[in-house]
């Protein structure tokens, strides 16, 4: 259990949001939410938050994924911001593509808890 690990989720989707806020805050995780790419790059580049982990859809209105994982990454002092890629089952392929596009790690939707947990741990190692 991690007590007081902060874990940003950016999820457009209310069913996967809800899904994820439930699973992780049971598993003593602290969330913070945003909704779109841009929300989630204002949040850590503007320091209201620091979120020890930061789990990425891709697919998001106003900004995607890959481009808030950039922009987050790009800033100087935030190039080693761990962020987890959380792909559409229709996307599903390669993790090392993901690993590429400068990812830390990636998980699949469905979500299967156990293995975003144990991304998340491992994230945190
Ligand atoms: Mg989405």
């Amino acid at each position: 259990m991690d007590k007081g690990v902060k874990i940003l989720v950016v999820e457009d989707n209310f069913m996967n949001k809800v899904l994820v806020r439930e699973m992780l805050t049971l598993n003593g995780y602290e969330i913070l939410e945003a909704e779109t790419g841009e929300e989630a790059v204002e949040m850590v580049l503007g320091k209201k938050e620091s979120p020890d982990i930061i789990l990425m859809d891709i697919n998001l209105p106003v900004m995607d994924g890959i481009t808030a994982t950039k922009t987050i990454k790009a800033e100087e002092g935030f190039e080693d911001t761990y962020i987890i890629a959380i792909t559409a089952a229709a996307m599903k392929g390669d993790e090392r593509e993901f690993i590429e596009k400068g990812f830390d790690g990636y998980v699949a939707k469905p979500i299967d808890m156990k293995k975003l947990i144990v991304a998340i741990e491992e994230g945190l190692a």
